[in-house]
């Protein structure tokens, strides 16, 4: 018996959903992704985009809020 190709297959989807906590496809999560492909889907259509005027640079594109804070630099986490 050789259960090998078994166990190849089990360990393709150890990664879950940060949304829901459903296991999805690991290859899905090498190319950058932290949600299944449904949240994805849902989260994909209400990103909210933010363009921040960055002195001395151009616009920049901000998605996501940590990055906002980083660029402020009067903002002082308490
Ligand atoms: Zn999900």
């Amino acid at each position: 018996m050789n259960t090998k190709k078994d166990r190849l297959s089990h360990r393709l989807s150890d990664v879950r959903c940060e949304s829901c906590d459903e296991e999805f496809d690991i290859r899905r999560y090498e190319l950058g992704y932290n949600f299944c492909l449904s949240c994805g889907d849902v989260l994909a259509r209400s990103v909210v985009r933010t363009v921040v005027p960055l002195h001395k640079s151009n616009y920049v594109l901000v998605t996501n809020r940590d990055d906002l804070k980083g660029i402020n630099s009067k903002y002082q986490p308490t």
